[in-house]
């Protein structure tokens, strides 16, 4: 997801579309073009789809983490990033697509949920909030931006159960952007409090351990109800991860515990 400012944001390729706008698009397995944006990408996991991944694959977050993706730390960021690794073939194919199609099609990540529009956030720093904004950014070999059924991006999101995605996306981005400044020091990023960060990003597993098996109940006081949702729901989870990086690299206070 790009973070975006209002100057920004006439430089995104594409069009921007703004609520109620429409666009034509329809994808189906007898289109010309079938499979071929599944090949090749730079497709970037957000927590959240690690989430979904893992539960789809039925492994824990750690193996997927060691058979899937690829961690990056971009020029000028301060926090990796996680890109699904294509398979070691000519075309370099998703290592989830299969003849049929997407294998993993329930739990596919947001960017494929959403392609071919792009979702982006745009900041505005005079009252410190972000709100959504969508790009339609078809490749010119996909077919289905020439059939004739139109969507709203509402109604897209809709149609591919892409709005759960887009809202931890969001979540997602909101803690991306602390990152723009370097929270690190001398340590880096991958000092101790880097790879505590990213547990509690992209590695669910280790981090339930974390909040349950450690000195962590010591620490900090959970609020009851949220503990309980804690031990059993992903979703809340990654949630209450995001607050405490939140915390423990900027201060921000947290919602769901405090520490005592
Ligand atoms: S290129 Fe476009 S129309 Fe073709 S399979 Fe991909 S999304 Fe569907
Ligand atoms: S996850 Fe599925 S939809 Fe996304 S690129 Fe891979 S095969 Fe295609």
């Amino acid at each position: 997801m790009k973070q975006l400012d209002g100057k920004k944001i006439n430089d995104i390729p594409g069009k921007r579309l703004l609520k109620g706008d429409s666009f034509a698009f329809r994808c189906y397995p007898e289109i010309s073009c079938f499979n071929r944006c599944c090949r090749n990408l730079n497709l970037f996991l957000y927590p959240y789809d690690v989430i979904r991944l893992r539960r789809n694959l039925e492994i824990n977050s750690d193996e997927f983490l060691d058979q899937y993706v690829d961690i990056v730390l971009r020029p000028h960021s301060h926090f990796p990033d996680v890109l699904l690794r294509m398979a070691d073939n000519k075309e370099k194919t998703c290592p989830f697509l299969s003849t049929s199609g997407c294998s993993v099609y329930l739990d596919r990540p947001d960017t494929c949920r959403t392609f071919p529009v792009e979702q982006g956030l745009l900041y505005d720093a005079t009252t410190n909030t972000s709100e959504p904004v969508h790009f339609l950014r078809p490749p010119d070999f996909c077919q289905g931006q020439h059939e004739s059924q139109q969507w709203t991006i509402d109604e897209w999101c809709q149609d591919q159960q892409a709005i759960r995605y887009n809202q931890m996306t969001v979540r997602w981005a909101e803690v991306k952007r602390l990152f723009e400044n370097n929270p690190w020091g001398a340590e880096g990023p991958y000092g101790a409090r880097g790879k505590m960060a990213f547990m509690a990003c992209y590695n669910i597993d280790r981090f339930r351990s974390f909040v349950f098996d450690s000195s962590f109940k010591k620490r900090y006081k959970i609020k009851p109800a949220i503990r309980k949702k804690l031990r059993i729901d992903d979703d809340q989870l990654l949630q209450f991860g995001f607050e405490w990086v939140k915390f423990f690299l900027w201060g921000i206070t947290p919602r769901y515990f405090k520490p005592k």
